[in-house]
């Protein structure tokens, strides 16, 4: 980004109101902002207590070796006996806290005694194999009921958990493994995609080959086909676990004793080691789970459709929603598998009241068609939400009127796996939300908007997004390199103290926030900073298209020239005009000066395994050179596809 200031182009003049029903009885009300404002460090001790404590803190939070933070000093807690025992223990054993839903319509409902009996035996087994608290211990598992027993069990034995997508390659898993130094590695013998059987174990193997710190390899077995087996290393998980004691006193650990490292998605480069620890982690993910979704425990299901192996997964999935006695859906497959209305059959058969999903499965299934999730019974849902993008004005309002039925509050939540709990986002019973807005900090949580130089930007302006006030959830450090945790986060702003997230941003007249993507993809365009988002917003506006990824490639004449990559919505072929017809579009929505110079049909966009626009390998096509680091693409294919609908790149 230039030092000119960041363009506000879009302009959007919708507002929904939250339902009457829902603020009557919502589990947090606008007071909540004021009392967080009044005191942030009281109001965070108060959600601290909402979870169970063994010995309690003397200290909210200790920022003098700031970017360092250390919350709830001195306290002591175990994470899996608030996800799981303290709930037992009030009653609610007989709750079902997991609906397990295999691909092939296999299915297995957990209750909240089961999970804390399958809990134990895991972290018993895990104990007679040496691994004590500190020791770290990489999952490379999918979306099955034992990958949260693992994680759990972890947690249970103060073991840091690294949980790696079972779509990555060897490769990763062994650079994720050796940076960890993991002792055990824990896997399956495969998992059920597209009506097949993913083979994981052989993948598993080569990722452990060579590397020197693991011991044993813990497999669940999920598909049952022959596997390799190394004998005296790999050990069955029904072998093991099953023949453990249902019963494990779980120990105390310190606040700051570490949960997890979990690596960011990759987006923008080499994934980063991301470190979190416990008590505040926990705090945080719980409260925000709670305060977003208006969880109510007795009578919600909740399905949050994000894979264990992205930092969703862990805080909306596992520990947050766990932590609230929720009662969720975890899905094992594809949204297309056996047919295209997958997720919409799951959410009428578990009568799921509460859906957190992404942008880019919403983008799917409106090129998809209206009229398949028309076929279902979606009347149960009552909130939505939105995580890993900014969500396209017409995308939220298809989410809205598709999926929500026009009467469901839309929560488009801002966060990364660094923030670890939710930042940014409406408050389903307090806020009147935008379409495409993800609104105002949470209570608690301080944002801002500031220019190159750290100046706050006013309302109506752009910039650069920043957290200016520790939080509780926060990354503590990249593992093993603090010197990195210092550059990428806090060297930007160094002087203000703030923390640089690495998106842009911009504040409406009402100085609500809206997300505008990531700061190296903001395209310098004849002098003007013009944001992705907001092309691609225009575009997805334009009743054919489905999708759209835009960057801004080198030009001689105006220094960067705008180039765009469509996905057609359904029904519709590329057609003679249509890319003037696109290109009118923008012009007429965003002012010429944001109109796209080249607009490329294409059928599929290079996305992350979380499913995040991979516009970096996109801005390497249209400037026509090698792609660059592609090891967290979910399909390797799809940078052929599009360098053979080129015409003539660059
Ligand atoms: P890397 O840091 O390795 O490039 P990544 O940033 O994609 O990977 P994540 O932590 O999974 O890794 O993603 C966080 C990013 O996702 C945010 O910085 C932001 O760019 C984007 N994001 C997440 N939620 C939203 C949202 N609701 N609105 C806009 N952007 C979002
Ligand atoms: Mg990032």
């Amino acid at each position: 980004m230039s030092n000119e200031a960041l363009s506000n182009l879009l302009h959007e003049e919708r507002r929904f109101a939250p339902p009457a029903e829902l603020a009557a009885a919502a589990n947090v009300t606008a007071e909540a902002y004021a009392a967080a404002e009044a005191d942030r460090l009281a109001f965070w001790d108060a959600q601290a207590n909402r979870l169970d404590w063994a010995e309690p803190w003397t200290q909210t939070l200790d920022w003098s070796d700031a970017p360092f933070a250390k919350w709830f000093v001195g306290g002591k807690l175990n994470v899996s006996y608030n996800c799981v025992d303290r709930h037992v223990e009030a009653g609610h054993g007989e709750q079902v806290a997991i609906h397990f839903e295999g691909e092939p319509g296999d299915s297995r409902s957990i209750t909240y005694a089961e999970l804390q009996r399958e809990v134990s035996k895991a972290a018993n087994a895990l104990t007679s194999l040496g691994i004590t608290a500190g020791d770290r211990v990489a999952i490379y598992m999918p979306m099955i009921p034992e990958t949260v027993f693992a994680m759990l069990a972890c947690a249970r034995i103060g073991a840091p958990h690294s949980v790696v997508f079972a779509a990555f390659a060897p490769d990763a898993l062994r650079a994720r493994i050796d940076d960890a130094e993991a002792k055990l590695l824990i896997t399956v013998d495969g998992y059920n995609r597209r009506g097949g059987i993913a083979n994981l174990k052989p993948n598993a193997d080569a990722g452990v080959e060579g590397a020197a710190s693991i011991q044993h390899v813990l497999v669940v077995r999920r598909t049952g086909q022959e596997v390799p087996w190394t004998a005296d290393r790999d050990i069955w998980w029904h072998d093991l676990v099953d023949a453990q004691s249902d019963q494990h006193t779980p120990e105390a650990f310190d606040s700051e004793h570490p949960l997890f490292i979990l690596y960011t998605s990759g987006t923008t480069g080499k994934p980063k080691g991301i470190l979190h620890t416990t008590g505040g982690y926990l705090t945080q993910v719980s409260y925000t789970h709670n305060a977003v979704f208006d969880l109510k425990p007795d009578t919600d299901v909740y399905w949050c459709t994000a894979d264990v192996g992205w930092v969703t997964g862990h805080s909306y999935i596992v520990y947050g929603p766990l932590s609230n006695r929720v009662t969720q859906v975890l899905y094992e497959g594809t949204p297309d598998t056996p047919h295209q209305g997958r997720f919409w059959e799951n959410v009428q058969k578990y009568k799921i009241s509460i859906l957190y999903t992404a942008p880019t499965a919403i983008r799917t299934f409106m090129k998809w068609g209206d009229s398949i999730p028309a076929k279902f019974d979606l009347s149960s849902l009552r909130v939505l939400g939105s995580v890993g993008e900014p969500i396209n004005p017409e995308a939220w309002m298809w989410y809205r009127e598709n999926i929500g039925g026009g009467r469901c509050p839309i929560v488009d939540t801002w966060w990364q796996t660094e923030t670890g709990a939710i930042m940014i986002s409406p408050l389903p019973g307090v806020t009147s939300t935008k379409p495409g807005s993800a609104m105002n900090p949470l209570p608690g949580i301080s944002a801002n908007v500031v220019e190159n130089d750290g100046t706050v930007v006013p309302n109506g302006g752009g910039g650069f997004l920043v957290l200016d006030k520790p939080w509780p959830s926060m990354l503590r450090g990249i593992w093993g390199d603090p010197q990195r945790y210092r550059d990428t986060y806090w060297s930007r702003f160094a002087e203000q103290g703030f923390y640089f997230a690495g998106d842009g941003a911009k504040k409406d007249e009402d100085g609500d926030l809206w997300l505008l993507g990531r700061v190296d993809d903001i395209m310098l365009v004849s002098g003007h900073n013009i944001s992705t988002t907001e092309v691609e917003s225009a575009l997805v506006s334009h009743p054919k298209v489905a999708e759209a990824a835009v960057v801004g490639a080198k030009d001689e004449v105006t220094g960067q020239r705008i180039v765009a990559f469509v996905i057609l919505r359904g029904g519709h072929a590329e057609g003679e005009g249509l890319d003037d017809e696109l290109k009118a579009h923008v012009s007429k929505a965003l002012g010429p000066i944001a109109k796209p110079k080249q607009i490329q049909f294409v059928p599929e966009l290079p996305k992350t395994r979380s499913g995040k626009i991979m516009r970096r390998l996109l801005k390497d096509v249209a400037e026509d050179r090698a792609v660059g680091d592609t090891t967290t693409l979910a399909d390797s294919t799809v940078m052929d596809l599009i360098a053979s609908k080129l015409p003539q790149a660059g």
